[in-house]
């Protein structure tokens, strides 16, 4: 976000591949790998880029999904999966300043449904209504992003719900952003958008390296310090696996957000304290405190705000561990 630098979805359009886009998938995850690993070619027209190679693959995977770890294998061509989404949809957009100071102020997208069942949700009216909205079509999509751009957007937000039951329509719209180039001679200073990926940190492995390579920002939740907690108020399995995971994959370009929940200050805040302070180093956290006991009534021990006295336990367990 520095303005200078060019954001990696537009380097991912112009990489070359060589791919034979009607290859078996096998074959088109070995070149996107080696493609990923290291040497690239960058050229002012390519056939097929790394970008098309990406979405190609994420086309693939729609008919049998697996983008997040619940690898539920719906044919997402002829109906929803899990999480209820099958077609892409979002309920808003517009430009945020409630984010992060680095990121605000921030194009956010709000696509709809979502790969969690928390039983506390805030935006549960876009996380378990992914029918609700409008057709998310990647070149209207970019074309918003662009005018968003021109207005002072640092970066699109991609959020929910969650993400990443769309992330093939997310790349479609950074191929349609790096596209309006050529097609509206649009000033390139604007397309230099960075992407964000706003989401549960619950996506699987294959996932991770089609967003590798796109996504400049990784901002990602990290709720529970333990698998029994996500599994009661979330209902999710491999939860603490799957979501370490893919914050050691993506620490380079990372902020995490953990928000403080009633009651979960020993068994939740603290483990994740910990293991982010001993794992990486120098990683934006974000201790957050706006909890709200929304709909939580079959949940009695949850159904209050976050106290005074866990709040200041849960600075100082953060403060004590250096981490914020
Ligand atoms: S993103 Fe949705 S459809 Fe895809 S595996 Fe996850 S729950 Fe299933």
């Amino acid at each position: 976000m520095d303005e200078e630098s060019v954001p990696q979805y537009r380097r991912a359009r112009t990489i070359e591949t060589n791919a034979d886009l009607s290859a078996p998938t096998e074959e088109l995850w070995h070149i996107h790998d080696n493609f990923a690993a290291g040497e690239q070619k960058e050229t002012a027209v390519t056939t097929t880029s790394l970008l098309d190679l990406k979405i190609e693959i994420a086309q693939r995977m729609c008919r049998e999904c697996h983008f997040c770890e619940r690898r539920c294998y719906a044919n997402r061509a002829e109906r929803p999966g899990f999480c209820g989404v099958q077609r892409s949809k979002y309920s808003s957009e517009f430009l945020h300043y409630g984010e992060e100071r680095e990121l605000v102020p921030s194009h956010t997208i709000f696509l709809t449904g979502c790969t969690f069942q928390c039983a506390f949700c805030q935006n549960w009216d876009i996380a378990r209504h992914p029918k609700a909205g409008a057709i998310a079509d990647a070149d209207a999509l970019a074309r918003r992003i662009y005018a968003r751009s021109i207005a002072g957007a640092r970066n699109v937000n991609w959020v929910g719900g969650d993400p990443t039951p769309h992330i093939g329509t997310i790349l479609k719209t950074m191929r349609a952003l790096a596209d309006l180039e050529q097609k509206t001679e649009g000033d390139a200073r604007f397309l230099n958008v960075p992407m964000v990926f706003n989401s549960n940190t619950y996506y699987s492995t294959e996932a991770a390296k089609l967003l590798d390579g796109v996504i400049d920002v990784y901002l990602s939740d990290f709720k529970y310090g333990n698998d029994r907690c996500a599994k009661r108020y979330s209902h999710v399995d491999k939860y603490v696996e799957t979501v370490t995971r893919n914050l050691l994959a993506s620490q380079q370009r990372l902020m995490i957000r953990h928000l403080v929940m009633p009651g979960h200050v020993q068994c939740c805040t603290g483990p994740i304290v910990a293991w982010v302070r001993e794992t990486m180093r120098d990683v934006k956290f974000n201790l957050m405190f706006q909890y709200s006991p929304y709909n939580v009534t079959d949940y009695p021990e949850i159904n209050r705000f976050v106290s005074d006295a866990e709040r200041r336990e849960a600075t100082n367990i953060a403060k004590g561990l250096n981490l914020i």
